[in-house]
């Protein structure tokens, strides 16, 4: 569905750009594209790089895992704001005890072909598509505002992510991909929307560094560089816009925590993926990446209301979690709609009044900020850019926005995930957390930008702007310069 009144935002006068290209390089972590590029192996890459003053280092969203991770790119909101909180979520308000329990609109997972429901999960605001006259989507799995023509690789995508991931082959995706790119710059639509998969699922089957993962960059570079030798020929190079993203980093796993059985274990019998006909369940777990996960308490409202963090805390959950090797931090909201958050040394408070932050903790500082008042969101994302957990005050902040977001947040340590059993093939390496190597992600924009350090949500209004045009509605990222 478009957005209303297009023309007043569907204008591109003094700009340089005519057309954007945005790759989504699903799981590429910071640092090993930036040392690929470094080292002269991408030169496609390292050529856009240039244009925009280097390889950017951004902070992804909370969860650091694909779907949600997408919403900043493509909307300019947090999944909070989008209300899609997790890769699997429940909703108090759709979930229906008496109804169908399995699926929307009380549960959704984005899970093999349940992933074509990710879009109709999405708050009616608008999307790149929506922004520009004419289009084409190559295997990205946001798709609003796309016409299902333009969906080129709708009817073959099915096909290609079932070989890559019950096979380990995400190179015929990535091929895939690689000569869809090129066909869609022929035909010469204003905007491309084009995913690689490849390295996100060969980074689960072994680490980011594997060479299959290496692979899977050099055939996106070769790529690029296959399309920017069209759009010469076109006489389309300059005036094209190219941006480059990832949803999240990646870390190598050496343990798998049972959530699931861990919250039974503590007296909760719970409800998950894929088990989900239980009728004496007390909370559901619906992980994410798998490097967190969202538990949601049954209460007195039955599954309607939140669970406020001071009933969960008397209940000495927080603790007994945190006894478990490898859960790095839990955090739930007050009942006056404060963040509470816990580690193993120290616990903290986050409050957000008319845009400012105030912060407060005990013990051992969690985000190594030290105590603040009143700062606002760009402050606070200076602060803890660099912590052991990125930009925490706005992230775990910003899920909580969510009617579909869980009462309490659970975040691993690097080597850990929350996922022990049904995920198949076992995941090697993790994503979801709230740590840096998850959370930092590169960012490569063809056009010189100052910013170093910024949200991957800022990347929707600052491209807009390149673009001549406006965000049509309030959205949470900010343009820079
Ligand atoms: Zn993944």
């Amino acid at each position: 569905m478009r957005a209303a009144e297009p023309d007043s935002w569907l204008t591109t006068a003094g700009s340089p750009y005519r057309r954007l290209i945005f790759i989504m390089i699903d799981g590429a972590a910071y640092d090993v594209l930036r040392e690929l590029i470094a080292a002269g192996d991408l030169p496609a890459l390292a050529s856009l790089a240039e244009l925009g003053g280097g390889v950017k280092k951004a902070v992804t969203c909370f969860p650091s895992t694909t779907g949600p991770a997408y919403i900043p790119y493509f909307m300019g909101l947090f999944p909070g704001t989008a209300n899609v909180p997790g890769y699997r979520w429940l909703s108090r308000a759709g979930y229906d005890e008496a109804g169908s329990k399995w699926t929307r609109p009380g549960l959704a997972s984005y899970s093999g072909r349940e992933a074509l429901g990710f879009d109709l999960d999405l708050p009616q605001r608008p999307t790149w598509f929506d922004y520009f006259g004419s289009s084409k989507n190559i295997l990205n799995l946001l798709t609003k505002g796309c016409d299902p023509e333009d969906n080129l690789t709708r009817r073959i995508k099915p096909f290609v992510y079932a070989i890559g991931h019950y096979l380990h082959r995400w190179q015929l995706a990535d091929r895939v991909a690689a000569g869809a790119l090129v066909d869609a710059v022929r035909q010469g639509p204003e905007l491309i929307a084009c995913a690689f998969n490849g390295v996100d699922g060969h980074s689960h089957e072994r680490d980011s560094r594997a060479p299959k993962v290496i692979e899977s960059y050099r055939t996106i570079d070769r790529a690029i560089a296959a399309a920017r030798r069209e759009l010469k020929s076109l006489g389309r190079d300059e005036e094209t816009l190219w941006v480059i993203g990832s949803d999240h980093g990646h870390s190598a796993t050496h343990t798998h925590i049972d959530m699931a059985r861990t919250l039974d274990g503590l007296g909760f019998p719970t409800l998950y993926f894929p088990r989900l006909w239980r009728q004496d369940a007390h909370c559901a777990e619906m992980v994410s990446g798998n490097g967190m996960t969202q538990v949601y308490f049954r209460n007195g409202a039955g599954w309607r209301e939140r669970t406020p963090w001071e009933e969960i805390e008397a209940r000495q959950t927080p603790e007994a979690l945190l006894s478990i090797e490898g859960i790095d931090l839990v955090a739930g909201q007050t009942a006056d709609g404060r963040v509470n958050l816990r580690t193993k040394a120290g616990s903290a408070t986050i409050a957000w009044r008319d845009g400012l932050c105030s912060y407060d903790f005990e013990g051992q500082d969690p985000l190594s900020c030290g105590r603040f008042t009143g700062l606002d969101a760009e402050k606070v994302l200076q602060m803890t850019f660099e912590s052991a957990r990125p930009d925490a005050c706005m992230q775990l902040a910003q899920l909580f926005r969510a009617e579909r977001c869980g009462d309490l947040l659970i975040s691993a340590r690097q080597g850990y995930d929350l996922r022990a059993r049904w995920e198949i093939p076992e995941h090697h390496s993790t994503h979801g957390a709230i740590i840096p190597a998850q959370m930092h992600v590169p960012v490569i924009i063809s056009h010189p930008l100052q910013a170093d350090y910024f949200r991957t949500a800022d990347v929707f209004p600052t491209v807009l702007r390149l673009l001549g045009k406006q965000p049509a509605t309030d959205i949470d990222g900010v343009a820079r310069d």
